[in-house]
């Protein structure tokens, strides 16, 4: 048996754990092999290794074509995240997604493994930070020419249309003043011009929304948020309905190294045991808190398209079908200082820029995500310096309220 096929193991044949290679010159230096068993461990090992061995020529060969199971280099897929993948394919109704280094990266995927110079784009104006700055700088400098139009405006989407527009990419639910966008018509309007529609589901989740079920072409992900849960991870998924657009964004994300990290796939797996549970009681408690916020003192506004004022409550409902998310964002009277005394006030809650941990975070987009825009620009979108997006967690929900509420008084003076 040469030293090779004694690495790779025979599950076939169960055998101790072979001698390590007994020359005292190569021992440390040469592999070892992992035991063999009949027995099969219940936790999903991490699998690090860069490189896969193979039995030669011939099966390496049928490997790179997929004729055999089997992995070559990690930049070109891993255990880890192939196990990741599945899972989020299921819960997408998705088939053969593809798990990258970060949010961000999968968006990348998305659109560059698609698109080339010429092309036009139509985004959503409310895109993520840097969704956005993609649309309104990069893209342009790589001759893909964008378009950003409000999502909810199905006569603003179709008046964006060129000859050669490719692509719309939105968001269901927008960061941080929640609105949501006209999903039925962007994928009707997708269907009948011949364009493809990405939509990142980051905060809507497929507890909240299968995108591929209402017509999208292309799902994306955050895994970092709430799918992972735990603030612990940073990674991404994107999938497509059509085998050759996978194929593509594949073949641009293992060229261009948007790889995920196996320990970091092998932390969201774990996270996305508790996912529906993590999401249902964060969602609990976000209605609860929207309910309970506007009799505050010194509120000014509460935003959650479970609310019946919020602008989008109907095509939210139907779109969502009652699962309004984890995601609350409200404004206080007294600017910049209620903030600030809002947050010191907050003394158990996490003053920080990210969405979906398990415990609530709450952050001040005038200062982080919408920081590059002017004051003016902000307070179109609804942005003030009194407005926060709280990201709720699954805390118990009467000790939540309470020192949110407590906070709420305290900034009010
Ligand atoms: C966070 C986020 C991203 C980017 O994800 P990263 O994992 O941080 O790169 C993309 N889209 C949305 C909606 C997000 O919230």
């Amino acid at each position: 048996m040469t030293l090779w096929s004694r690495l790779l193991g025979r599950p076939e044949t169960p055998r101790a754990l072979p001698a390590p290679d007994p020359r005292p010159e190569t021992t440390s230096v040469r592999r070892t092999a992992w035991p063999d068993g009949t027995a099969r461990a219940l936790a999903t090992p991490i699998q690090p290794s860069v490189v896969y061995g193979s039995a030669g020529p011939d099966s390496l060969d049928a490997i790179y074509e997929g004729r055999e199971a089997g992995f070559t280099y990690a930049r070109e897929g891993h255990p880890n995240a192939d196990v990741l993948a599945r899972k989020i394919d299921a819960l997408e109704g998705a088939e053969g997604g593809l798990v990258t280094g970060s949010g961000m990266s999968a968006v990348t995927a998305a659109v560059l493994g698609v698109l080339k110079a010429g092309d036009h784009v139509i985004g959503a104006d409310r895109l993520y930070g840097r969704s956005q700055r993609m649309m309104a700088e990069d893209l342009p400098r790589l001759g893909i020419e964008t378009t950003q139009v409000d999502a909810g405006d199905a006569a603003a989407i179709e008046g964006a249309i060129r000859p050669e527009t490719r692509m719309i990419l939105i968001e269901v639910v927008s960061n941080p003043m929640l609105r949501v966008a006209d999903l039925t018509a962007a994928a009707r309007i997708a269907k009948a011009r011949g364009l493809l529609l990405a939509v990142d589901n980051t905060f809507t989740t497929p507890r909240g929304i299968r995108p591929f079920e209402h017509g999208a072409d292309i799902v994306i992900h955050s895994i970092t948020k709430l799918l992972a849960g735990h603030s612990d991870a940073t990674l991404g998924y994107v999938a497509a309905r059509d085998a050759d657009i996978r194929t593509r964004m594949r073949t641009f994300a293992v060229t261009l190294g948007l790889t995920p990290s196996p320990f970091d796939c092998w932390l969201a797996e774990r996270g996305l045991y508790s996912f529906e549970l993590r999401y249902d009681r964060a969602e609990a408690n976000a209605a609860r808190l929207a309910e309970r916020l506007p009799g505050l003192p010194g509120i000014r506004s509460v935003t959650y398209p479970g609310r019946r004022d919020h602008p989008d409550h109907a095509r939210a409902h139907a779109l969502l079908g009652g699962r309004f998310g984890n995601m609350v964002t409200f404004t206080l009277e007294g600017g910049r200082e209620a903030a600030n005394r809002l947050v010191a006030a907050a003394e158990h809650i996490a003053f920080a820029p990210t969405l979906g941990d398990v415990s609530t975070t709450i952050s001040h987009p005038a200062t982080s995500s919408h920081r590059a825009m002017s004051p003016e620009a902000r307070a179109a979108l609804g942005i003030e310096e009194g407005t926060f997006r709280v990201s709720v967690g699954i805390e118990p929900e009467d000790l939540l309220l309470a020192e949110i509420e407590a906070a709420v008084r305290a900034a009010s003076g």
